[in-house]
């Protein structure tokens, strides 16, 4: 038998009384741990940097990584672009999806947008997840292929913008 990490094991017994009708990445908010902060910037020179922070998921493996820490699956930056993913690691790491983004601008030749676009349609296979990635021209993308991402935006001349659903 293989143990679902992400299913909370004896949860209905641990004494929460409500569950939150809060989903995200198609599980239950409770799922997460609280740490998780991913952040990509880009300086005026157009240099990139992604860092990614994360408690993993609840019920863990003991022992188990993430993808959080792994440069080229949760987080990634180089010259073209900076990315940091959440959501179920698994998939983000069999789909080195940090890493696919910059490979996708650099190999077919894709902005931004279109290679966040890209590597969510073709690169996760039956996880679910997010990511959130700035190029080195400055330009903000995000993506995901669940139903909804915690993420927010600020640029250098006062912009700003929250989100949670497409
Ligand atoms: N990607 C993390 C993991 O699977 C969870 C998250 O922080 O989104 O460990």
């Amino acid at each position: 038998m293989q143990f679902d990490y992400r299913i909370p094991s004896g949860y209905e017994t641990c004494g929460a009384a409500v569950e939150s009708p809060m989903k995200m990445n198609g599980l239950p908010m409770s799922v997460y741990a609280p740490e998780t902060v991913g952040c990509v910037v880009v300086d005026r020179e157009g240099r990139c940097a992604a860092a990614t922070s994360t408690g993993g998921l609840m019920n863990k493996m003991i022992g188990r990584i993430g993808d959080s820490p792994l440069i080229g699956a949760g987080t990634y930056a180089c010259n073209l672009a900076g990315v940091s993913c959440t959501g179920e690691g698994e998939a983000i790491i069999r789909g080195t999806l940090a890493r696919e983004v910059s490979a996708v601008m650099e190999y077919k030749g894709l902005g931004l947008q279109e290679a966040v676009d890209f590597v969510i349609k073709n690169r996760l296979d039956e996880g679910y997840a997010g990511l959130i990635a700035v190029s080195s021209k400055g330009e903000v993308a995000y993506g995901f292929n669940c139903n909804g991402m915690f993420r927010g935006c600020a640029s250098e001349d006062g912009f700003m913008e929250v989100g949670i659903w497409e």
